[in-house]
C-alpha cells in the first residue's frame, strides 16, 4: 500500500531551524520524497539522534516511515539542491540532488548545524534519467564507511538512518531498494558554486559564498577580502582532509567537483574503499578505468578541483581581472605547501616522532618503498610498529608483515637511531603511535561480506559487527581480531561500484 506523505501530528521528532531554503528561489526546488511501499528500518543511529537533540523516542516508533520518506515530520521543508560539477574532469552544468532530498536543518546540542537529507527518497527535478532510487548495497557501504570515518577522526558525513523500501530497484540486476540519511555541515560543494559561475550569476555566487562564510566560516566577515579568505580557508580544510585520507589508506574513488565539500567533510561514498596492500596506484571505483582517482592522484586532484572553486569566485575577490587572477593562483599553489605540511606532519606521528627533523620525510618515504616493495598490508604494518615502539618482543609481528623478513631491517635501524633522539618515554611513543594508527578499518572485503549477507539472506549481523567493532577503532578488540586481518587471497574485493 501506497500512503501519502502527511504531517507527524504527536509533537516535532526534529527541532528544525532552515536557513537553505531562505536562499534565492533558483538555488533548489521543493520536493517532498516519494513515498515506498513497505518501508524497513534497518539502523537507526541513536547516540547521533541524541547529540542532534531529536526525539529518539519518536524515532524508534515512527523511523522507518520518516526516514522512508512515507512520514514528513513537522517543520520540515523538503527539497533538492541545484548544483553543477566536473565529472571526471568533464563538466555538467546542471546536476543537482537527483535522488537526495534535505528535510531541513537542526542545531545540535554544542550550537553547530546540520542539515539531514534522505538519499534516495524518490526523483526530484535534477533527476534526469534517473529513478532517484538507492539500491542497499550502497547504503550500508555508505553507513559503514561514513561512520568509520566519523570514529577514525576524520571529518565526513554521518548516518543517521537506512531504511528497506520493500520496492525493487534497477540496476544491472534487480536490487532491493533503500533509503539513506545522512547528516552533514551542509551540502554545498564545489559544484554548488560552479553551477552559478556557469551561468554568469555573479549574485548567486555572491550569496551563496556569504552564506558559507555565515554557516562555516564565520570569522571571515571581518576579513580584509572575505571572499579570498573563504578561498583558503576552503582549501586549507581540504588540504588537512585528504591528507587525512592518505593516513589511512582511503580511496575516496569519485573526487568529482560535486562531491567535494566547502565545509571539509567527506561526502559522497560512493565506490569508495580502503586499501589493503600499500600500493599508492591503488583504484578500486570500476568507472575510474584510468586511475584519475587512484590513492596517490587524490592532493592532486583536490588541487584541481579547488582550482574550480577560485574561478568561480575571481568576480568577488578582486573587480581587477588579472589581480584576481593573480589572488587566486597563490591560494592554489599554497596548497601544495598546506598539504604537504599536514601529510608529513601525520606520518611523523604515524611512526612516533613528536619532533621534526631535516630527514624525517626521507625515512618516511623510505618505509612507503618497503612497504609497496613488499606488499605489506598499510594498516597492518603501521599498528605493528606502534606495538613494535612500546615492546620488542613484537619486532617479530612487524618484520613479519613485509614478504621477506629481513627486507625491513636496515630500515628498524635507522627509525631506532632517529627515536633516540626524541624525547618521548617507549610506554607513552607507543600509546600515542596507537592512537593514530588503527588496528581496524572497514576492509573492503568485511563491507563485501556484510553487504551480501543482507542482500541475498536479509541478514544485517555482520553489518552490525562491523559497526560495533569500527566504532573503536583504535582499540585492540580481541574478540574481533579477524576484523583486523587483511583478506586471504580468493576474499580480496578489487572493484567497487557507485550507487548508481
Ligand atoms: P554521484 O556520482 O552519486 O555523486 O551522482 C552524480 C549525480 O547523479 C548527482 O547529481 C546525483 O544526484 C545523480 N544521481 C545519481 N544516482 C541517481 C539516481 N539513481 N537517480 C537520479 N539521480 C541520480
Ligand atoms: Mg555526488
Amino acid at each position: 500500500m501506497i500512503s501519502t506523505p502527511q504531517k507527524i501530528r504527536s509533537g516535532a521528532a526534529f527541532p528544525f531551524d532552515n536557513s537553505y531554503v531562505g536562499l534565492p528561489k533558483h538555488f533548489f526546488a521543493p520536493q517532498s520524497p516519494t513515498p515506498v511501499s513497505e518501508p524497513w528500518l534497518i539502523k537507526l543511529n541513536e547516540p547521533l539522534a541524541a547529540e542532534l537533540g531529536l526525539d529518539v523516542e519518536a524515532l524508534r516508533r515512527d523511523g522507518a516511515a520518516i526516514f522512508s520518506g512515507n512520514l514528513i515530520p513537522e517543520g520540515a521543508e523538503p527539497l533538492a539542491m541545484a548544483y553543477a560539477g566536473h565529472q571526471f574532469g568533464g563538466f555538467s552544468p546542471q546536476l543537482g540532488d537527483g535522488r537526495a532530498i534535505l528535510l531541513g536543518e537542526v542545531i545540535d546540542r554544542s550550537g553547530k548545524r546540520f542539515d539531514i537529507q534522505l538519499k534516495g527518497a524518490g526523483p526530484t527535478p535534477f533527476s534526469r534519467r534517473g529513478d532517484g532510487r538507492a539500491a542497499i548495497g550502497p547504503v550500508l557501504r555508505e553507513y559503514i564507511i561514513s561512520e568509520a570515518m566519523f570514529a577514525l577522526g576524520i571529518p565526513a558525513t554521518r548516518a543517521l538512518a537506512a531504511v528497506t523500501t520493500g520496492e525493487p530497484v534497477y540496476r544491472e540486476e534487480v536490487l532491493p531498494g533503500a533509503v539513506f540519511t545522512r547528516v552533514a555541515a551542509s551540502h554545498i560543494r564545489v559544484g554548488t558554486f560552479q553551477y552559478f559561475a556557469a551561468r554568469g550569476d555573479t549574485e548567486g555566487v555572491r550569496s551563496l559564498a556569504d552564506y558559507v562564510i555565515d554557516r562555516h566560516y564565520p570569522a571571515l566577515r571581518e576579513a580584509d577580502n572575505p571572499y579570498l579568505a573563504l578561498f583558503e580557508a576552503v582549501s586549507e580544510r581540504q588540504a588537512a582532509l585528504i591528507a587525512r585520507w592518505l593516513h589511512v589508506g582511503f580511496i575516496h574513488g569519485v573526487m568529482n567537483t560535486d562531491n567535494m565539500t566547502v565545509s571539509g567533510e567527506t561526502i559522497d561514498f560512493g565506490p569508495c574503499a580502503f586499501m589493503d596492500a600499500y600500493d599508492p596506484a591503488t583504484v578500486f571505483s570500476s568507472i575510474d578505468q584510468h586511475g584519475r582517482y587512484a590513492y596517490a592522484n587524490q592532493p592532486g586532484i583536490g588541487q584541481w578541483n579547488l582550482a574550480r572553486l577560485g574561478e568561480t569566485l575571481l568576480p568577488l575577490i578582486d573587480g581587477e581581472p588579472d589581480s584576481a587572477v593573480d589572488k587566486a593562483n597563490g591560494v592554489i599553489r599554497a596548497y601544495g605547501e598546506r598539504f604537504q605540511a599536514h601529510w608529513l606532519a601525520g606520518m611523523r606521528k604515524k611512526i612516533g616522532l613528536t619532533g621534526d627533523e631535516d630527514g624525517d620525510l626521507e625515512l618516511v618515504q623510505a618505509l612507503l618503498s618497503l612497504m609497496q616493495a613488499q606488499n605489506a598490508d598499510f594498516t597492518l604494518t603501521f599498528r605493528r610498529l606502534s606495538d613494535l615502539a612500546g615492546d620488542e618482543a613484537a619486532e617479530s609481528a612487524f618484520v613479519a608483515s613485509f614478504r621477506e623478513a629481513e627486507a625491513s631491517s636496515a630500515w628498524l635501524t635507522q627509525w631506532r637511531e632517529r627515536l633516540s633522539r626524541d624525547p618521548q618515554t617507549t610506554s607513552a611513543r607507543a600509546t600515542a603511535m596507537r592512537s593514530v594508527n588503527p588496528a581496524f578499518i572497514p576492509r573492503n572485503h568485511r563491507v563485501e561480506q556484510a553487504i551480501e549477507a543482507a542482500v541475498e539472506n536479509g541478514d544485517f549481523s555482520l553489518f552490525d559487527a562491523l559497526l560495533t567493532v569500527l566504532a573503536r577503532p583504535y582499540e585492540n578488540q580481541p574478540d574481533f581480531a579477524g576484523y583486523g586481518e587483511p583478506p586471504k587471497p580468493h576474499e580480496r574485493v578489487l572493484a567497487t561500484f557507485c550507487g548508481t
